[in-house]
């Protein structure tokens, strides 16, 4: 498949998912994922205006960045080590998987603009995620006001890998839930407004609950055959 052909399959999507939830299609940022691909096929999405990027590697982001550059967005989603944040910060608009006091201080030592970030937040309890449990989120957002180079955006999420629809409703709805709590009480450094939530297998329930940023790889630059 090209990715003109998947791009346009995913904006259908999400239309009838924004028709079903009374959204306004525009509120939705596809983040093209490309963790996967080589270079050539992230430009094949670029020059179907796919203009936001992620990765969940160091390397990754760093190679794709080099052959794109500025003309796109660009987001990091992956675990991110503290030690490898002065690699990556003069690059990325956008952090997804900020989780720590730690990161939060490299970050803000790193840079001096107020980077764009999202919290990450293990919804789904699974070991295996990382993130913030949900009941730890808002305290920690309230911690980030000790970081003037950080700018909380929003909440970001990985919904378990399963079918069961409602379940991963819920998942949504308590990411959002928490969202207009923390936004609601105003900070200035939390303007807390998007939601960061909805890869390839579920961004259609994703948008029905709320997300802003959905992430999506394979089913727009996959399938992926070598
Ligand atoms: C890989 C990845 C995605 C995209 O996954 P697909 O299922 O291929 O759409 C989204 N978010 C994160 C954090 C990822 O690592």
């Amino acid at each position: 498949m090209t990715v003109a052909n998947n791009l346009a399959n995913i904006k259908q999507n999400i239309e009838q998912a924004c028709k079903n939830s009374n959204r306004d299609p525009g509120d939705i940022t596809i983040i093209g994922v490309t963790k996967y691909v080589t270079i050539k096929r992230a430009e094949e999405a670029l020059a179907e205006g796919i203009n936001h990027f992620g990765e969940n590697r160091i390397e990754g982001l760093i190679d794709k960045y080099q052959s794109i550059g500025t003309e796109a967005t660009w987001h990091f989603i992956g675990s991110l080590q503290s030690r490898k944040v002065k690699e990556i910060i003069d690059k990325v608009d956008y952090i997804h998987s900020l989780d720590r006091k730690s990161l939060a201080k490299e970050i803000n030592k790193r840079t001096n603009k107020a980077l764009k970030c999202f919290v990450q937040v293990n919804v789904s309890g699974e070991e295996s995620k990382h993130g913030l449990d949900l009941n730890q989120v808002q305290a920690f957002v309230d911690t980030l006001r000790n970081y003037p180079n950080i700018k909380v955006v929003g909440l970001m999420t990985m919904a378990p890998f399963i079918k069961d629809e409602k379940r991963l409703r819920e998942t949504f709805r308590s990411l959002r839930e928490l969202r207009d709590t923390i936004q609601s009480e105003g900070w200035e450094h939390a303007p807390c407004h998007y939601l960061s939530m909805g890869m390839s297998n579920d961004y259609q329930i994703a948008i029905e609950e709320g997300a802003t940023h959905v992430r999506i790889g394979s089913s727009l630059v996959g399938p992926y055959e070598e």
